[in-house]
């Protein structure tokens, strides 16, 4: 299918960016990678009347360190991510999540950015990103705001982001103490896109014991979901097999998985506990 007619800008600084929004209003839309945004479009689902491309803008993509804050602008691609040896070092899990986003044309084109503004419930970052308690750096002609993983994503496609807001970084902390990353995906067989996945990132103390747990799951609901039940049974513990088990099976405590054509709820809980307990694992072998 061909999209409907639209306009395109491709502004050179966020000011000008700021202009064509109030200009256009919520009839404009943010052009990133367009590997969300593009497919909609070919469907009808959206028909915006003005693109903004913000690839012409410097200083929005890049991978630093500052202190201890890892900072990624929000159009670094997922190729850069998962092929920074920062990334790779700090975050392996994070560098993991990127790596298996599609296929390689996707990962060349497709940003941070626009994959946590879309929200796609089957996306991955969003998963991981919640589990290394990120915050979104949301700026606006007024000024800028943050916000925490946790308040950014409210229901399927849906953000804190108002239409007036561009995402101009990704801040994540960086734990003084040593942090375990990992990333486990069940992909559909057909879209590669997550049916169920797990993302563990957990802090240990000098015995071995975990001194901090973030489990979040993809594909059971709107957004990404924290398995705090899990974190609970983990936090305090020496990362035994048992202890892994045991905790993995409370992934789906209280979650109410949406079902669709490829899994139905009850397969989708089960398959929470069985990636929960992968990424747990992974982390905890990370050296
Ligand atoms: C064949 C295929 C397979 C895929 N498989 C997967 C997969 O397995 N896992 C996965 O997670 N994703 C997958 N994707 C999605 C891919 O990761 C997209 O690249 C990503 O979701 C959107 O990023 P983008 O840069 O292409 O954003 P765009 O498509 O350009 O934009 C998406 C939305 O975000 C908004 N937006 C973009 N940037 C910003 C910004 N900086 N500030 C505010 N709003 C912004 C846009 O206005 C638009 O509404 C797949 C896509 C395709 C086409």
């Amino acid at each position: 299918m061909h999209p409907a007619s639209f306009g395109y800008e491709a502004p050179a600084s966020l000011e000008e960016v700021f202009g064509l929004l109030r200009q256009h209003g919520e009839d404009a839309k943010l052009l990133a990678g367009g590997h969300s945004l593009l497919p909609a479009m070919k469907l009808r689902l959206t028909q915006p009347e003005v693109l903004i491309d913000l690839g012409r803008i410097p200083g929005l993509s890049g991978i630093r360190q500052d202190g201890d804050t890892l900072i990624i602008g929000a159009l670094t691609t997922h190729t850069e991510v998962s092929a920074s040896e920062t990334v790779r070092n700090l975050l392996p899990g994070l560098a993991d999540t990127a790596s298996v986003i599609g296929d390689l044309q996707v990962r060349n084109r497709g940003t941070m950015g626009g994959s946590v503004a879309h929200a796609d419930p089957g996306a991955d970052l969003p998963v991981t990103l919640t589990a290394l308690n990120a915050s979104f750096m949301l700026t606006s002609a007024e000024g800028g705001r943050t916000v925490a993983a946790d308040d950014f994503f409210v229901d399927f496609f849906t953000t804190a982001l108002e239409p007036h807001e561009i995402l101009t970084a990704i801040h994540i902390p960086l734990p003084a103490a040593p942090t375990r990353t990992s990333y486990a995906k069940l992909p559909h067989p057909a879209s590669g896109y997550v049916v169920v996945s797990a993302a563990a990132a957990l802090t240990l103390d000098g015995s071995g014991a975990c001194t901090g747990a973030r489990v979040v799951l993809g594909g059971v609901g709107g957004t990404p979901h924290r398995a705090t039940g899990t974190e609970t049974a983990l936090n305090g513990q020496a990362l035994t097999p048992e202890v892994i088990a045991a905790a993995a099976e409370r992934a789906a405590d209280g979650i109410d998985p949406h079902a669709d054509s490829y899994a139905d709820e009850e397969y989708k809980r089960h398959m929470a506990a069985v990636y929960a307990r992968r990424a747990i694992e992974a982390a905890a072998a990370r050296a």
